[in-house]
């Protein structure tokens, strides 16, 4: 079958749809927006070998309305997804990392991307792009850790964009301690290992993860990043709110999985 038409991912905060998603559905497909769909459609169906689908949506003003009805009402045209599209999260989880990326976006004060999944290794934020990739088969606290670091990236676009300027990207095995040396790495990391450890009440900060990463970098970055338990003010560009409410809610949708809680 040939399939011409070239998709392209809409750049927007995903907030508004993700919140209003989560508050009527416990359970739901990945959703991807993009500016335009094949065959004019507004919303399509695109389903994967192992009988999971994914909503696409035409990024327009009346897109969640549109996507609330159809999960309602399922009568959309139906395409066959492409390969590198296939993951094995089901419902259940998408709604609990599309939930957690909402709460730790309100921490970092910072838009939502459009949070999609992977069968490849690595999670991606492409900074910038309005994207952001986790992969399938990571461990819960993994993917807690994942999620917070990559969102910490989205963070640090809109607030550090001079740490762009010599971000080391790895194409081959010798750029990787410049890679995990650079600011924005280790920067990601503290603060994903720091709310990692708030909320699964562990302590993920002295767990050397990657072979490579700087551990004592990022120790001495996290002793600057503040995540306050409070319902106060900020003082510094450096101070994120948590408030008891959102760790709670936290802790709720991921102790059903987790049970190490104090
Ligand atoms: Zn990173």
């Amino acid at each position: 079958m040939k399939r011409k038409f070239k998709y392209v991912p809409s750049n927007i905060d995903m907030k508004s749809l993700y919140n209003k998603l989560t508050i009527e559905h416990k359970e739901f497909p990945e959703i991807k927006v993009f500016e335009q769909l094949e065959d004019k459609n507004d919303i399509s169906c695109h389903i994967m070998p192992n009988g999971r689908y994914i909503i696409y949506l035409k990024n327009d003003s009346n897109m969640t309305n549109c996507l609330l009805d159809t999960l309602k009402n399922p009568n959309c045209k139906c395409y066959p997804a492409f390969p590198h599209e296939y993951h094995n999260i089901d419902g259940r989880n998408i709604c609990k990392w599309i939930t957690c990326a909402i709460v730790i976006s309100n921490i970092l004060r910072t838009r939502c991307p459009q949070i999609l999944f992977t069968k490849y290794e690595d999670a991606f934020n492409f900074t910038g792009q309005g994207l952001l990739l986790l992969p399938d088969f990571y461990s819960d606290i993994d993917m807690f850790n994942a999620l917070a670091h990559e969102l910490r990236h989205e963070w640090q676009y809109f607030t550090h964009p001079e740490w762009k300027e010599d971000y080391v990207m790895v194409n081959s095995e010798k750029d990787i301690p410049a890679y995990y040396n650079h600011i924005s790495e280790i920067d990601a990391e503290a603060f994903a290992r720091k709310l990692t450890s708030i909320v699964y009440g562990v302590d993920a900060l002295n767990v050397d993860l990657q072979n490579g990463e700087n551990l004592s970098a990022i120790l001495d970055r996290a002793e600057e990043i503040n995540i306050l338990i409070s319902d106060g003010f900020c003082q510094t560009n450096d101070d994120f709110l948590m408030t008891e409410d959102m760790l709670g809610y936290l802790r709720s949708i991921l102790l059903c999985d987790f049970e190490a809680f104090e």
